[in-house]
């Protein structure tokens, strides 16, 4: 009862009487704070973007510019047109994950399907820049939705090649442990903080946030696998080394799997 917050609200019944309604109030108090932090954080990832983006309108407005300037301008305008972009798309994609039912159990999805799109995603970000391999030690069909499926397991590896220095390698692979199916995706990037690992897929949580936007990053990525493997299941486990690399496995529980072997 100590850490209950409860309302007490006194009714008149029957005559001369007087009826003591408790409510406790602590559940719908947590809810309407976590709402409005919510609001809070989203507000302030949209303010930064909008206010470059009027900085930069302005500047062209009021000042003679070179051909080139206007040029770089526009690029880097549009780049915050992008981020904008990406949030509210990332937004979205939590609020239908958060609201729609679970994904079916008679649809499957091939596990070298979702290596593909992984592949060819992570290719085209790291533009050569990192070696890249991919192993398919088991073949599996998954049951569950094929989109959020393919976007958990890319949006684990696009991190690996953001958070990997030029030079490093990207491993991904899947495998059959003990009956589960695991993508599992390891770098030789920056590592994590053991300290921050358990709060990874809050949203907006973000490490070195500065480093995050660099590379395009909205803070929401790890939340959407979150609730992509909860709604199938699963879900997510997280080695690192400060400094050496991380392995992200993605697990899938095993009336979701179908070996095919
Ligand atoms: P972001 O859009 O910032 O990448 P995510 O939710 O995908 O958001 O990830 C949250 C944070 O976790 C990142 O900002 C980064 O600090 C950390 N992170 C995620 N993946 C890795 C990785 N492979 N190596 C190091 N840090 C990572």
């Amino acid at each position: 009862i100590d850490e209950k917050k409860l309302m007490l609200q006194l009714h008149p019944y029957d005559e001369g009487r007087l009826l003591l309604l408790v409510n406790d109030i602590t559940q719908i108090e947590r809810i309407e704070k976590m709402r409005r932090n919510f609001v809070a954080d989203v507000s302030h990832e949209i303010r930064t973007p909008l206010a470059v983006l009027n900085g930069f309108i302005e500047t062209m407005q009021n000042l003679p510019l070179s051909e080139e300037e206007r040029s770089r301008y526009l690029d880097l305008m549009y780049q915050q047109g992008r981020r904008m972009q990406s949030l509210v798309s990332d937004l979205l994609t939590l609020a239908r994950l958060e609201d729609s039912t679970p994904p079916p159990m008679d649809q499957w999805i091939a596990s070298d399907a979702i290596l593909d799109h992984t592949k060819n995603t992570v290719q085209e970000l790291s533009a050569g820049h990192h070696t890249i391999t991919i192993h398919a030690d088991a073949k599996a069909l998954i049951a569950g939705n094929e989109s959020e499926l393919i976007s958990a397991v890319a949006n684990i590896a696009v991190n690996a090649v953001r958070y990997t220095k030029e030079g490093g390698c990207i491993e991904i692979s899947f495998l059959l442990v003990d009956g589960e199916g695991v993508f599992r995706v390891k770098d030789t990037g920056q590592g994590i903080p053991a300290q921050h690992i358990k709060n990874l897929t809050q949203r907006f949580y973000r490490i070195d946030k500065s480093r995050s936007r660099e590379t395009g990053g909205t803070g929401l990525g790890l939340s959407i696998v979150k609730h992509v493997l909860s709604r199938h299941g699963g879900h997510l486990d997280i080695e690192s080394v400060e400094g050496k690399g991380s392995i992200f496995s993605l697990l899938f529980p095993s009336q979701r799997i179908k070996n095919i072997n």
